[in-house]
């Protein structure tokens, strides 16, 4: 008999998204004639922009043809994709070198697979409420976390705790669940202490191009310092509708550098590709071409006028909140809203509250963690017309 991986044994069962599946079901089935809005999916809904969908054709015919037909291709993503990525951090600001940068099928396999360059006994800060991806790829390999708290009282952005020595830090910014988003002071002190503790930031930038205020940073590292302490993870899937098609990549920089216990130097750059040359043989060329074409002008106006759709439902879900005295995070550089409960409700009571009352549903902060307990996640993924009846609905059952 194999020994089994226990540390799955330490896993919660992530049931949030069935447990919602299972009480909107019987909701509906007992209620036929009440129609439903769906605010809770982390899901885009628009087709992919038309310079994405032409690309993608020309790629199936690159290999239609003998004379261009593509195999396997480099383990790090091809040149004109990361060519692509490299001159679209330029235009924000940022010099992140071409050989830095490494495509892979999206930014939760990386954020996952990201565990095997480190060994198991670090002390890793996680924020709490955040995406559980984090939490449960360290409890997989045997790892145990530490949680930042992120709360009302720092507006669901924790800052480092000097008495605290850490060795990996993840941040989440825009963050999903709360949509809270740090700002360059903010980062830059995040930076400084990992600096001093010789720790790496893991830094999730999935929401990046929701980001509305050009003062605000979207990539670490537009902070002084960060490619001494930062790997970086994007996705196109939020922000070109990729949820489907799956590319993103992740930058490694080569100024990642740390001794190991045998005094020799690792490089962490070095690492990520030797374990994605032995673990992974990259995203399909096709999606690769079409990932390229995002970063052509003409693919990130198209892709902008979508997300410019999600933004104004954010909007107007925040708007309403307001108007309403719900007290709420996020909807400003995120699609995500994150609001208290009201009347004290817990956040699954909630749920049910909002379902059984108005057929609105969303997600319970509490499939986030525990700071999330009184807390409710609606997200702008849905149309304009649903967005606009589901707030309707909100100022009929909470208006005063
Ligand atoms: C959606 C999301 C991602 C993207 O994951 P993909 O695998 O690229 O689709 C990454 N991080 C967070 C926090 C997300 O919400």
């Amino acid at each position: 008999m194999p020994k089994l991986n226990e540390n799955f044994l330490r896993i919660q069962n992530s049931y949030l998204f069935s447990e919602i599946a299972h009480r909107t079901a019987a909701y509906v089935e007992a209620n036929p004639d009440k129609p439903i809005i769906r605010l809770g999916i982390g899901d885009v809904t628009k087709p992919l922009a038309d310079t994405v969908i032409a690309a993608l054709h020309e790629g199936v015919d690159i290999m239609a043809d003998a004379a261009t037909f593509k195999g396997y291709g480099p383990e790090q993503g091809y040149d004109e994709a990361r060519n692509a990525i490299s001159a679209y951090y330029k235009k924000n600001g940022v010099d992140v070198e071409p050989e830095a940068i490494f495509i892979s099928d999206g930014a939760k396999s990386d954020t996952g697979n990201i565990t095997d360059l480190f060994g198991h006994d670090n002390v890793i800060l996680i924020p709490d409420p955040v995406y559980p991806v984090y939490v449960d790829s360290n409890i997989m390999c045997g790892n145990s976390v530490t949680y930042i708290s992120g709360n009302a009282g720092n507006d669901f952005l924790p800052m480092p705790d000097r008495s605290q020595h850490a060795d990996i830090i993840y941040i989440c910014s825009p963050n999903n669940p709360t949509g809270a988003c740090y700002n360059k002071e903010q980062l830059q002190e995040w930076v400084d202490y990992a600096l001093e503790n010789e720790a790496v930031i893991l830094f999730d930038s999935a929401y990046e191009a929701f980001i509305s205020d050009p003062t605000l940073p979207r990539s670490i590292f537009a902070i002084e310092g960060a490619k001494k302490c930062a790997i970086e993870f994007c996705s196109l899937s939020k922000t070109a509708g990729f949820t489907g098609t799956r590319c993103g990549y992740t930058v490694v920089p080569k100024e990642l550098v740390f001794k190991a216990s045998t005094g020799e130097e690792m490089s962490l750059n070095t690492m990520w590709n030797r374990r994605q040359c032995t673990k992974y043989n990259s995203t399909a060329y096709i999606i690769q071409h079409a990932a390229a074409a995002v970063f052509t002008d003409e693919g990130m106006a198209q892709c902008r006028e979508n997300i410019a759709c999600y933004q104004k439902n954010a909007r107007l879900i925040a708007d309403t909140l307001s108007d309403l005295g719900i007290r709420f995070y996020g909807g400003i550089h995120s699609p995500y809203v994150w609001f208290e409960c009201p009347d004290g409700m817990e956040a699954w009571e909630c749920f049910d509250y909002l379902l059984n009352n108005i057929q609105v549903v969303g997600t319970p902060g509490a499939g986030f963690g525990e700071n999330g307990r009184n807390f409710f996640r609606l997200t702008a993924f849905g149309s304009y017309e649903n967005t606009v009846e589901a707030m309707n609905r909100f100022r009929r059952l909470f208006g005063k």
